[in-house]
């Protein structure tokens, strides 16, 4: 069974075991095919039945071969040429006659001078001799030997040689030349077949030479019968014939009939001709018998030649016809024989073919049997082999498959304990089977913490509803550590398709989440208090919010709190010290509220406070003076207390509110509304402060559109001398002339223009119109004779504007006037600290030639210590010090104080909101030389200022061009 896995990913099982394993050492071994068409099995038997019945049939030719080769008796060839030379020797009778005789003839009559009768009686032989020799039957070298005979019988006759006898002998020679040559034609091989031998030997032996001799016998007695008598010479070669005779006569010895009745057992068609041949043969012993009686007598007697020779010479002839018969009946037993055995051959050598044939076959069904045993055995062997191979290649297959078993588990042990996932097998009660170290870290063996909250999916992946979940879980461990884990559990199937058990995967996301949630911590809180940052706070507003609209009774309250001045520690103490405030505040505020509460930080000194549950507005109340006690404490840095406080602005949350942001919004208004009051209270926020903020709102709009509609312009309330009275200055201030609300003082405008940005413009225009003024008066002749100041106040935001420098210069310059005619007014919030960049701005329009003098001094942190490093040239002594109730100095110590300290820096002193005489009197006794005040003058037009001063501006003034 092989199980798999359901879904994407499938993770094969440890103990799966592979179906069929064929591994590389599998030997594969080639089986002989079945060919043709006669089954193998048949094959071996037809190859038996054809060697079997081949070698009867070979055993029974070869019988018969046998048989016939005893019958035949010898070889034919050889009866051939016993029967070619008998034949011959059958020719060679009457030429070896004819040499005899011609030999004879020389060598008795040796000389050539021979009458004539010997002559021609020779060249009678001679002629017999050429007819004999040319004939088809005599060989090349008897033709030789013949042609020197005839040729030296030619010299001879001839007679040219010198010596005839030696011309004889010569021919003589050549004669027994041809003599010994045509013997040499009877020689014969050696016969095995020995009664062939012995009738060829009987012939060649015996009858030539007894047709010879009897021819030589005859010769002799015709010669004897023609001279009458036998010579001495003609005696003695008798008795050599006779001598030699003797024995040769009878040829019924020596076997000839012994071989003659063999031939006669073997071929009965001979019977008669070897019948008469014994007769010839008896005869010829008979007759030569007789002729060696006569011729005996005749040597031994020396009888009358006449009457006996006739009788030799009868005998002789008697034997050589009884010879001649012999010969000619021999020729004719060979012939025959011949003929039957030429037959006999003839039938031997078809036994002997079909013997090969036989052979051939037997050998053929013996190879085709020895080759189907061999083959079978072969065949047998390589099945051996091969199931011996199969039975390895299974072997090793098996090992092979062990081997990759033992391999996939160690490779699945690796990747499984080696995974940075964790992994665990669950069986299909959700019980852990085996799992990873990964997974074990996590989860140790709980598998019902596993699959907490999943148990439907598990129930549902079990049944094969699905083929996997995912879902992520935030884990607790029991040692306290937590953990989230995404984790995907799959299903693993057998072939059939049946759950088997299930994988449960998980990726270890705790670092994810806990980066994300501190990422999402510090999105949601401000990094230097740690409290919710204004992202948070107004999320838990909306929740509030949310959750009151449920509960319809139930109140809330938002604190909008702003640290009053605190831009001035900053300036002055630093930044790190700023930081450490705020801390410091953050903490108070965070212990003045409790813990549900939310505490958020919105922005640099601004914070926010949600009370979630008040019973009334009391309540709040409560809260907001706690803080406030809890911030009237000083934060001690270093060596030095820092005093703050909060401007509070408290909105009631209830049910009534659209939007959360609408409590956030009026809890601002009311903050501001408390700032206005001076700071360091809290205010309660009512319709008729959201009423105020809406003509803010339309101021601000108002204040845009005033710039081009030339609403705004200037009136100059005269600095004069409290030694004389005279006119020292004056100060620009700024009017506007509202379209609807008619004249607008700055003090309620100048704020907001300064937070929305329209106070640069506004500045541009207050320089510009004091300067063309001042121009003006100055072109008019005015200040001849005394010098004048002219006071252009200038605001925070105008101060740390780059171009300020630059416009103020150019408008100085356009105006025809000169730097050293305008004294700029800073007021002192604008902390003028050493270092700053309002420091150095300022240092620089000192150095252009403007004077500058603080405003509302003695009002601000900036303590006079400062005027030791910060160069001014005015200050201007705040009202409040000055205009007290019912027109006394407000506070004249400090007057004084200021006055001496002023003193003490060289710097010029201006006292500012002088409304009565009494304040005057003690400013001018205290040492103060330069007034301001409705005591003095109201702002005014040019017009009315130049009217008031008639001396300071010489002749009659005009007023500036527009
Ligand atoms: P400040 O610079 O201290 O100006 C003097 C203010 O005191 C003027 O009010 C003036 O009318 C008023 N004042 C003078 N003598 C007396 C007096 O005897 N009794 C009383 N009660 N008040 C007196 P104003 O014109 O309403 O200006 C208020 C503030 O608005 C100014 O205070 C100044 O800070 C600012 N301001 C006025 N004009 C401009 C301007 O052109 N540019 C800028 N940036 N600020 C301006
Ligand atoms: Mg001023
Ligand atoms: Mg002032």
């Amino acid at each position: 069974m092989t199980p798999e896995v359901a879904g994407s990913s499938p993770v094969s099982h440890p103990k799966t075991h592979p179906k069929q394993v064929v591994g590389p050492f599998q030997v594969k071994v080639p089986v002989p095919m079945e060919s043709g068409r006669i089954p193998r099995h048949w094959r071996e038997t037809i190859g038996l039945i054809l060697a079997a019945c081949s070698a009867v049939l070979l055993l029974l030719a070869a019988l018969q071969i046998a048989r016939l080769n005893a019958e035949a008796g010898g070889d034919i060839s050889m009866l051939a040429r016993e029967r070619v030379a008998i034949e011959y020797s059958r020719d060679l009778r009457t030429l070896f006659v004819d040499v005899e005789g011609f030999r004879r003839y020389l060598a008795l009559h040796g000389d050539p001078h021979m009458d004539p009768a010997v002559r021609s009686k020779i060249d009678g032989e001679m002629r017999h001799l050429r007819a004999l020799t040319v004939g088809p039957a005599q060989s090349l070298d008897v033709l030789i030997s013949w042609q020197a005979v005839d040729h030296a019988w030619a010299t001879a006759r001839r007679g040219r040689r010198p010596s005839s006898g030696r011309a004889t002998s010569v021919v003589v020679r050549r004669i027994e030349d041809l003599y010994a040559a045509l013997e040499d034609k009877s020689g014969l091989m050696y016969d095995p077949y020995r009664n062939s031998q012995n009738l060829a030997d009987i012939i060649f032996a015996k009858v030539p030479g007894a047709i010879n001799e009897a021819a030589h016998s005859d010769l002799i007695a015709e010669n004897a019968v023609r001279s009458g008598t036998i010579t001495i010479a003609e005696r003695n070669e008798l008795a050599v014939l006779l001598h030699l005779t003797s024995s040769d006569y009878d040829l019924s010895t020596d076997g000839l009939s012994e071989v003659l009745a063999d031939a006669r057992s073997h071929d009965p068609s001979l019977r008669s001709a070897i019948d008469r041949t014994r007769a010839d043969s008896a005869a010829y012993s008979r007759d030569g018998t007789a002729f060696r009686v006569l011729a005996g007598a005749a040597v031994r007697d020396r009888i009358h030649p006449a009457g006996d020779v006739a009788a030799i010479r009868r005998s002789a002839q008697q034997a050589l016809a009884a010879a001649s018969r012999v010969n000619d009946d021999l020729l004719g037993i060979f012939d025959r024989s011949l003929v039957r055995r030429s037959y006999i051959e003839k039938l031997r050598d078809r036994y002997l073919y079909a013997a090969l044939l036989f052979a051939a076959t037997f050998l053929v069904g013996t190879l085709l049997f020895v080759a189907e045993v061999l083959v079978r055995r072969e065949r047998d062997a390589l099945r051996q082999v091969q199931r011996e191979a199969a039975r390895l290649s299974a072997e090793l297959a098996l090992q092979k498959a062990d081997r990759a078993l033992r391999l996939s588990e160690a490779q699945f042990r690796a990747v499984f304990e080696g995974a940075a996932l964790g992994i665990a097998i669950l069986d299909r009660a959700g019980t852990i089977l085996d799992a990873n170290a990964v997974f074990r870290g996590v989860f140790a063996d709980d598998a019902t913490s596993v699959l907490a909250g999943q148990e439907e999916n598990f129930a549902e992946l079990m049944r094969g509803e699905r083929d996997l979940f995912e879902f992520e879980q935030h884990v607790l461990s029991g040692a306290g550590n937590e953990a989230w884990t995404d984790s995907t559990v799959s299903l693993v199937t057998d072939e059939a398709g049946e759950p088997l058990f299930a994988i449960c995967t998980f990726r270890d996301v705790t670092q994810l989440r806990s980066n994300e949630r501190r990422m999402l911590h510090d999105m949601m809180h401000d990094a230097l208090t740690g409290l919710p940052n204004r992202l948070l706070f107004e999320s838990e507003l909306r929740e509030q919010f949310e959750r009151v609209k449920l509960a319809p009774d139930g109140l809330y309250a938002v604190l909008f709190i702003d640290l009053d001045r605190f831009k001035d520690i900053n300036e002055s103490l630093g930044r790190e010290a700023g930081d450490f405030v705020l801390g410091q505040v953050a903490q108070r505020m965070r212990a003045a509220v409790e813990p549900l509460d939310v505490v958020g930080r919105l922005g640099s000194d601004e914070f926010a406070v949600l009370i979630r549950s008040i019973s009334d507005v009391v309540h709040v109340e409560l809260v907001a003076r706690r803080m406030l006690a809890a911030m009237a404490k000083p934060i001690v840095l270093r060596d030095r207390s820092i005093f703050i406080s909060p401007s509070i602005g408290i909105a009631v949350g209830s049910s009534a509110y659209d939007r959360a942001e609408d409590a956030m919004r009026d809890a601002d208004i009311a903050m501001r509304y408390a700032k206005s009051g001076g700071g360091s209270g809290f205010a309660l926020f009512d319709s008729k402060m959201y009423a105020r903020s809406q003509k803010r709102l339309e101021l601000t709009t108002d204040m845009r559109l005033a710039i081009d509609r030339n609403e705004f312009f200037m009136l100059y309330q005269p600095i004069v001398s409290l030694v004389d009275g005279s006119l020292c200055g004056c100060e620009a201030l700024l009017r506007w002339n509202h379209p609807l609300d008619g004249l607008v003082l700055p003090n309620d405008f100048m704020p907001l223009a300064e937070k929305t940005g329209l106070a640069k413009p506004i500045g541009r225009f207050v320089v510009h119109a004091a300067c063309t003024q001042l121009a003006a008066w100055k072109r008019s002749g005015a200040f001849s004779r005394r010098a004048f100041a002219m006071n252009v106040n200038i605001s925070a935001t105008e101060l740390e504007d780059a171009d300020f420098e630059t416009m103020l210069l150019k408008t100085v310059r356009q105006s025809g006037v000169v730097p050293e005619d305008l004294t700029l007014e800073i007021t002192e919030s604008v902390v003028l600290e050493t270092g700053t960049r309002t420091n150095a701005i300022v240092n620089r329009l000192r150095a252009h030639g403007f004077k500058v003098c603080i405003d509302d001094f003695g009002t601000g942190y900036s303590s006079l210590r400062y005027l030791q490093q910060f160069k001014v040239d005015t200050l201007k002594i705040d009202r409040s010090f000055v205009a007290g109730a019912d027109g006394e100095v407000a506070s004249e110590p400090i007057v004084r104080t200021l006055m001496t300290l002023a003193e003490s820096f060289d710097v010029r002193v201006v006292a500012e909101g002088i409304e009565t005489q009494v304040q005057r009197d003690v400013l001018r006794n205290a040492g103060c030389r330069y007034a301001q005040g409705f005591y003095f003058s109201h702002a005014v037009s040019p017009q009315e200022l130049s009217a008031m001063y008639p001396e300071a501006f010489g002749k009659a003034p005009r007023p500036a061009s527009a």
